[in-house]
């Protein structure tokens, strides 16, 4: 898979970050104009405003310290500034901690700390004076694994002799013996080290998928990661987390993580509030370009991802020519080229990235407040693809910011997947038209 090109890994992502100190990115400024602009306050005001609402997914009755953490785990939390768990913290961690542990497979919207769920599952579990690998997790992509790393090294700051290692692609780590106790990689590069007895897998004691419908779905994913698990040792907690899990995986989920303890949601209840979602009617296929540079050039937006069915690069010479920094990752690039990508845009340095479904899922830029599906998701033989939509306008509206998902519509077949696609989510009705022949509106 395109995840494990033979390539470099870089210096490890990012993670989570702190929250209350940045200011919330309302939507872009230059929507101000028809209403839409969100007034600009602090993300800690919002938060306690947010997690005090029993039906928001940030809420919460517990606080970090009634779910038994360790103190140095705890300190780490407040380093990053995290006040209260979320509503999936708080309902995981005590299924995940407890002892015997137990499988789990769990679901919750986009960007509501799933990640950090399972991680501080990890950093309980494993012994730190131990230097060989005890916690696995497989991701899907380069750039998620990176991702994950930088999570554990933030959150597991205080935490004495923690090494955790990315499992990606990397011609300087070829014959290096892993000592880490937490391991996070794409299933091939993995599969590769154990096999190559580059990593020793007997101490392994949990194995996480994350995006785990994704991950057993595909093809050659799911064989992969079922490989994986086969050279682990059979007592293992298994851990499954995803925003999405569709009927027909779920069956086979159930198969990997037998006997788990399930938090799962219904798809109507999936979309995050503070993603206000649009769709621009464009004047057929031929015109999107023109209304892309021209919808950006009457906005100021901070930081902006476009994703696209294929890796062409005209958008990226058009909009370059018109002066935005422009990043563009597709699978198609060595890794070390993926990791400087993403790393400019992740700094700033890049304010719009264009990228496909490989990015699609997981990756936390906070910065981002827009989002837009220059094509609608479609699957292979052309159906809507739900799960793929969710996530990519989940990139936007991390934990309680506010975003804005637009949606370029050309002809009466785009349209109505898109309105297949919000049916199915049960936000057909919030759903906002922007019309080019309009642009004072659209503006
Ligand atoms: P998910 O995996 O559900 O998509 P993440 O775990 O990436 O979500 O979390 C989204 C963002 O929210 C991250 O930037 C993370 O640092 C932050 N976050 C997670 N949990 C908390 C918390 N309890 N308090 C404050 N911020 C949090």
């Amino acid at each position: 898979p395109a995840a494990d090109a033979p390539t470099a890994d870089g210096p490890a992502a990012e993670g989570g970050g702190s929250v209350e100190k940045s200011q919330a990115d309302g939507a872009p400024e230059a929507m101000g104009g028809s209403g839409l602009r969100e007034p600009e306050y602090d993300v800690e005001v919002t938060l306690s405003d947010l997690q005090a609402d029993p039906n928001n997914p940030l809420y919460s009755v517990k606080s970090f310290e009634e779910l038994n953490l360790r103190p140095e785990i705890i300190k780490g939390l407040h380093a990053l500034n995290f006040r209260r768990p979320s509503k999936i913290q708080e309902r995981a961690l005590p299924l995940l901690m407890r002892d015997p542990p137990t499988n789990m497979i769990a679901q919750s919207q986009s960007g509501t700390g799933k990640t950090a769920a399972f991680v501080l599952n990890m950093l309980s579990r494993c012994d730190m004076t131990m230097p060989v690998p005890q916690a696995l997790v497989l991701a899907p992509s380069r750039e998620l694994a990176r991702q994950i790393v930088g999570v554990v090294q933030q959150m597991g700051q205080f935490v004495q002799g923690l090494n955790v290692v990315a499992a990606v692609p990397d011609p300087r780590q070829r014959n290096q013996q892993i000592t880490g106790q937490i391991v996070v990689g794409t299933p091939g590069t993995v599969m590769d080290m154990i096999r190559r007895r580059q990593m020793n897998a007997r101490s392994i004691k949990i194995l996480v998928v994350d995006e785990a419908d994704n991950m057993l779905d595909q093809q050659g994913l799911g064989d992969q990661c079922k490989r994986v698990k086969a050279l682990l040792p059979s007592q293992i907690q298994l851990v499954l987390f995803s925003a999405t899990f569709p009927e027909n995986v779920t069956t086979y989920a159930r198969q990997f993580a037998p006997r788990a303890n399930e938090l799962r949601l219904k798809h109507e209840d999936l979309t995050v509030e503070g993603i206000h979602q649009f769709y621009l009617d464009v004047n057929g296929e031929d015109h999107k370009y023109d209304d892309l540079v021209k919808f950006y050039g009457l906005m100021t937006i901070s930081s902006s991802i476009i994703f696209r069915r294929d890796t062409a690069r005209e958008i990226e010479e058009r909009m370059t020519a018109e002066g935005h920094q422009v990043a563009h990752l597709s699978g198609g690039l060595e890794g070390s080229d993926r990791d400087r990508v993403i790393d400019r845009f992740r700094s700033g340095e890049a304010k719009v990235l264009i990228t496909t479904n490989v990015l699609a899922r997981g990756i936390d830029v906070q910065s981002v407040t827009m989002v837009i599906n220059y094509d609608v998701p479609e699957k292979l033989n052309g159906d809507p693809d739900y799960e793929t939509y969710l996530h990519r306008i989940g990139r936007t509206g991390r934990f309680g910011r506010v975003g804005v998902a637009i949606t370029f519509v050309h002809d009466k077949s785009s349209w109505s997947k898109l309105m297949d696609i919000t049916k199915y989510f049960n936000v057909a009705e919030q759903l906002v038209r922007l019309d080019t022949n309009d642009w004072d509106m659209v503006e």
